[in-house]
């Protein structure tokens, strides 16, 4: 990883590197990454839910294919509100994304 694609993916609030991690992948509604969010810069998920003041919930979930498939913590909050709308059908979409992003497959 190049010293700018670290930078890109650096958290802006703590430093982690948020391309290793796939909690750190996600999207909130747009209201909340407009009011709590860094614009197009990355946060990682415990910064995110300190900003917000709480544990990320369903309703600050925007649904998207990172949510509802590639991350394991929004499709575990998703999952358990009934609310992940994506058929597992569509797993070979998740590998397309994590190809794409990792360079690399990783089971998740
Ligand atoms: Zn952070």
């Amino acid at each position: 990883m190049t010293e700018q694609e670290r930078k890109h993916w650096s958290c802006h609030d703590c430093g982690k590197n948020c391309h290793d991690d796939a909690k750190d992948y996600y999207m909130v509604k747009h209201h909340l990454w407009a009011a709590f969010g860094v614009g197009w810069g990355m946060l990682c998920m415990d910064c995110m839910e300190g900003r917000l003041g709480h544990r990320l919930r369903v309703e600050d979930i925007l649904p998207c294919p990172l949510t509802e498939q590639i991350n394991p913590y929004t499709r575990e909050i998703l999952n358990r509100a009934g609310r992940n709308s994506l058929p597992l059908g569509r797993a070979g979409y998740r590998t397309e994304i994590l190809k794409s992003n990792y360079g690399r497959t990783k089971d998740i």
